[in-house]
Formats: C-alpha cells, structure tokens, sequence
C-alpha cells in the first residue's frame, strides 16, 4: 500500500500534459491542450488535458481522470501499478520491503508477466554478448548481417541457448514461476517436462510504447527447411500481435520530430534503417495492418508511407488491408523498392542521405499509386476496368477529408481516363450513404436527454471541436444515478461555500456551507443511495465536515480509491449536467456559483422527489401484487402509504414550481 503523501508527491510530480504527451501530440486550444483519443478511434480530437486541473476528458468516448487514470488506462495497468509508473518516471522513492516469495506471487499477473519479460530480455542479452555460445553462434551471425554493436544494444537484442531447458532452469532457480514463464510462451509446458521456446535463436525482445518488454521474436540459424525462420512470442494477456509496432519505443522521438511514420515489414528492415539513420520506422511483423495499428502511429503523426520489396504480386495482395488506413484519416504514401531489394539490403546499399533523398524523390500517395498499379494490367480489359474504377472510388470515398479527396479524383481521372464528374457522382454516392447509415446509426444512439439545451462551458474554457457532436450521455444504471450525480458534483465544487445563512439560538446570524447544507437534509430524510460508491464518497464528505483543510476537489480527484477518483474527475469534466443555464429574477445566469443559495435546495428537492418517485413505482407494483394474492391488509397497508407518499411527491413537486399533476 502506497501512503497518501507519496501519492500526491507523485501527482504533483506527473504533470498531466507531460504525462500524457509522451504518448499523444497535443496541441495547445487556449489554456488546454487536444489532441486525438488514444481510446477511441476519431478523427477529429475531442481529447482534452487541462493542465491547470491536472486532468484529461475525452468528449467522445468518455474516457477521463488524472495522470495516474490515465497510465492505468493507457498501460493497462492497476493503480498501484501506475503509481509505481509514474514514480519511476520522475525519480520518486516509494519504501517497499525487499520483495519475499509469497509477495512475490501476490503481484497480479500481468506485472509478473512484464518482470519476467524483462528479466528474460536481461538474460537472452547477456548471453549473447558475454558467454562463449552466445558470441561464437548469435554475434557472429548478427556481425556477419552487417548489424553494428550499437544497434544490438539500442534493440536489446539476445540470443537463447541451444539445448532443452537451459534458459527455463535458470529462470526457475531464480525464484520465477512456472506458470508465468508459460503465459508468456517464454517456456513450453508438457505434462511433466518443461522447455524453451526459443531455444537456439536469436531474439528480439518486443516493447510496448512505454518501453517494457512484452514479448519476442526469435529468429533461427538453422537452415532446416522444417524450422520456422522467425517464431515469435504467443498472443497473451500483455502481448496482442495487432496492438504493437515493432520498434515504436525507439521511434516515437523521431516520428514526432519528422512528423512521419515508415512503416516496414520486418525485425531487420526496422534494425537496418536505424543503422542507416533513419530512426522514424517501425514494423508489423508480418501481420497485416490493424486498425490499432494506425492508431498507435497516429498518435504521434499523421503521415506515413509504407516501404514494399519490389513483389508486385505481394503488394497487389495488401492493398484491401490499406484501405483501412485511409479510414483513418492518414495520409498514406506508398514507396516501392526497385525489384530485388528488400529495405535491408537498400538501406546498406546507400549513405543515410542517399536513402532520404531517394525516398523523397520517389514516394507516391496510396490512390495513385494503387491506380498505377492496378491499370497496368487492365488498360485494355473494359469490365476489369469498370471494376477497377469502382475500387479506386471506394477507397477515395473513405478518406475524410474533402480536399484531399478532389485531389485523388483529379488525378485519377487522369490515370484511369475517365471524366472528373463520373468520378466525383460516384464518390458523392458511397459517402451519402454511408452518412445515411451513420444518422440511423447515432439515432438509435440517441435515446435520451435530448431536450437540454447547450450552454456555456464551466470547466473547458474552449470547447473542443467534437463536443458540439451529438454524443449521447450514458442511460442511468441505479435509480437516481443522474440526481445524486449532480448531489456529489455540487459538493465538489462548492463543499466549502458559506451561502446560507440562519439564526442560531441566540438570534444571532450563523453561515452554513454547501456541505452542511446538503448532507443534513439528506440525513434528516434518511436518504441513502442505491449505489455503493456514491455511499462511500457521501461518507467521505461527512467525515471531513468539520475539518478546516478540506479540500474536496483534490481530495477525491488524487483519492486512492480509483473508483473515487474516477468519479471525481467524471463529475468534474460532465458537460451535460454543467450545460443548463440557469434563470435569476428573470435573467439567465450563465455561471451557478452566483445562484448557489437557490440552486442547492433545488437539486436536493429535484433528488428527494426522484427518491419519492422510485419509492412511488416499488408500491405500485407491491399493491398490485398484493391485489392479486388477496391479501388485504398488505394492500391497505402499502395504498395508504402510496396516498402519503403521493402528497410529498405533489408538495416537491409544487416547491419546484412543477405544476404537473403526479
Ligand atoms: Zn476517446
């Protein structure tokens, strides 16, 4: 357990634009930053960090909290996790006994698969470059591919012994477990015997974003035909193949200085374009491009162009798959090697400058280059034409931007000698209905609140481009979630807030906060939620009624509670509760800290009639059931409570200034 004191140290520590920023470009709106969701898939940012808040909201998906939240989101990992994240980042001891065995085992899985990763990597490295087999088999083989010591080192490569279960003995001996040696398909587990996966490779440990070790690739020496050249790590519960970029670690720097991605197809491509100089490259190992993929690089460019081997058979056979990448909103060029050529052996061909230059010089936009490609073999066939035409204008279709797309048509009209017009009528077609399915779609979306107006912004001073976008708030999940809500967001803001105002017992004037306010009606009625967590934040708030430090807002936004805190920076960041605008005297009012003194006994009365409300619809159905069974004293029971009940209702109601008959 981490003390509360190194939590806010940490949090003081991890400023949330920084924090965040090692992951996603953002880009400065007034005094937030936006940039695109690494949640969700947008085209346009509605991810928002608020540096003086010390918090992120994304206005699409929903996704929000402070810079501890976001590591936990973002890496996956538990709270303590991400705090233990953050404090190695900035260089901040947390004290924690020397671990013991059974401690150990208690570290939940997915940290224990990480640290045995790492460990392995320590391991496979070490062995590569200071024991006889390691530097006799593995260096030799990686000297003679022409990859520097530098390299080796800036890629962490390592090379696992030959022979049975050499690598998986000493792992045991010092202390890691079986079980996750086997999650990570680090060791191969049959009934009674154990062995390395890898053994007799050369391995190439793969990072996440954040630079942890998540699994390998392992490439053979053997030339047996039966021996997989490249056997890499199995999907597991940290290593998913279409998630990660081989090489993104090492290149996320230089893709945000050059604003550009290259996008290779293996280990040793990435390995020989850094040798060349050219940093900004990662790979997919092989597997087709994924929509998570593109994501991963778009936070950190939009441009990319991919480098083929000169196989046109190959390249004819991936291009659906690039499709995807235009959906994006990426702009895709494409870079064909000359015949023969693979990225390695290119790149060793020509000095760094020679590299850059050539690939300036000859890389193409994907449509064109897709045109070209394609109309080779079809100039003369009319029906493989028309079915061509059909499939460059789907793929102009996807992407987003209009400019861009009437440059494609322009020139694919050239290309394909069809005229202009054909071309846009085409592409007007697909986008309409694809705008048709999308309406229908956000409809159905669109199932509640419909009727609050948009108002003035509290607590983003700009609004980002997508808010004004139709995203529907959640359906409530507890009985009067949305009031007891707006109940805790109040005392957030205002816990402290001296607005009313009664005589004590002498007569004399005496301030009530926010605070004391709201939690002695609510006590006075005896009302408490459905919900646990709102119960545990309305404790919290009793607690500290009488302390003078309280804080609410940095209270529960840095709570160790993640629930807590989660809620916090929810209520905190929520537009569609902040979005009404409320009436004084006759004038809108357009900040609610002015009319506190009328709105709190509002939304504690609006909170009891919807208690009421809920407490109305149990007894109906109690009397109807009683009704069925007979059971007369039940019935007369719960009607005369319905009666009462009902002229509560009607009296909050009335105080409201709801004249609606209940
Ligand atoms: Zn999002």
């Amino acid at each position: 357990m981490i003390d509360q004191a190194t939590i806010d140290r940490i949090i003081d520590a991890a400023e949330i634009s920084e924090v965040v920023g090692e992951f996603v470009t953002l880009k400065r709106r007034g005094v937030n930053m936006i940039g695109n969701c690494p949640f969700h898939n947008e085209k346009t940012p509605s991810f928002t960090v608020s540096p003086s808040k010390g918090i992120f909201k994304c206005f699409g998906c929903g996704k929000g909290g402070n810079s501890v939240n976001f590591i936990m989101e973002h890496e996956s990992l538990s709270y303590p996790e991400a705090l233990k994240w953050l404090a190695k980042k900035y260089h901040i001891d947390i004290k924690e006994e020397e671990e013991s065995p059974e401690q150990k085992q208690q570290k939940d899985d997915r940290e224990s698969m990480m640290i045995v990763s790492a460990w392995a990597q320590k391991y496979f490295s070490r062995y590569l470059l200071e024991e006889d087999e390691g530097r006799t088999v593995g260096l030799s083989y990686i000297r003679e591919r022409g990859i520097r010591d530098e390299i080796v080192k800036k890629f962490e490569l390592g090379f696992c012994p030959e022979g049975k279960d050499a690598f998986t003995r000493q792992a045991l001996k010092q202390g890691y477990k079986t079980e996750f040696l086997e999650s990570t398909g680090l060791t191969i587990r049959r009934d009674d015997w154990v062995r390395d996966r890898f053994a007799g490779r050369v391995m190439f440990p793969i990072h996440n974003v954040a630079g942890r070790v998540i699994a390998f690739g392992g490439r053979t020496l053997k030339a047996d035909k039966n021996t997989a050249k490249y056997l890499n790590s199995p999907e597991s519960d940290i290593y998913h193949k279409s998630r990660v970029l081989y090489g993104i670690y090492q290149a996320k720097r230089e893709i945000i200085r050059h604003d550009k991605c290259y996008l290779v197809e293996g280990y040793t491509d990435v390995l020989s374009m850094h040798q060349a100089g050219i940093e900004n490259v990662v790979a997919s190992s092989g597997t087709a491009l994924t929509h998570d993929q593109i994501r991963l690089i778009k936070r950190f460019t939009p441009n990319i162009t991919i480098i083929y081997d000169g196989d046109a058979a190959g390249i004819k056979a991936s291009l659906r798959g690039i499709d995807l990448v235009l959906e994006e909103g990426v702009n895709v060029k494409v870079l064909l090697l000359p015949d023969g050529e693979d990225p390695d052996s290119f790149s060793r061909a020509m000095s760094s400058s020679q590299l850059t230059a050539y690939i300036e010089e000859n890389e193409t936009d994907f449509i064109r280059f897709k045109t070209k490609l394609l109309m080779a073999g079809a100039a003369n066939d009319p029906i493989e034409k028309a079915r061509l035409v059909n499939d460059i204008v789907r793929s102009i279709a996807i992407v987003p931007d209009a400019i861009t797309r009437s440059i494609y048509i322009q020139d694919c009209s050239r290309l394909m000698d069809v005229q202009e017009e054909v071309l846009y009528e085409q592409v007007r077609k697909i986008i309409q209905k694809q705008t048709e399915e999308l309406q229908k779609k956000n409809y159905r979306d669109r199932n509640y609140n419909q009727q609050q107006e948009p108002g003035p912004d509290f607590f983003f001073d700009e609004p980002a481009a997508a808010v004004t976008k139709s995203v529907a708030p959640p359906k409530p999940k507890y009985t009067c979630e949305i009031e007891e809500r707006e109940i805790i967001r109040i005392m957030l803001k205002y816990f402290n807030d001296e607005v009313f105002e009664i005589e004590d017992e002498n007569g004399d004037p005496l301030a009530i906060s926010v605070g004391q306010y709201v939690l002695e009606e609510l006590d006075n009625d005896g009302l408490v939620s459905d919900n646990e967590l709102i119960n545990r934040v309305l404790d919290l708030f009793a607690e500290n009624l009488d302390n003078p430090d309280f804080k609410a807002q940095p209270f529960f936004i840095r709570n160790s509670d993640p629930q807590i805190s989660q809620l916090a920076t929810d209520l905190l960041a929520d537009k569609y509760i902040e979005s009404k605008r409320w009436k004084k005297g006759g004038a809108f009012v357009e900040e609610e800290h002015e009319i506190l003194d009328l709105l709190v006994p509002k939304i504690v009365q609006e909170y009891k009639l919807s208690k009421v409300r809920a407490l109305l619809r149990g007894l109906e159905s109690q009397i109807q059931e009683a009704g069925k069974t007979d059971n007369w004293e039940a019935l007369m029971e719960h009607q005369n409570q319905y009666i009462n009940l009902k002229k509560v209702a009607k009296n909050l109601s009335e105080q409201l200034g709801n004249r609606t008959i209940l």
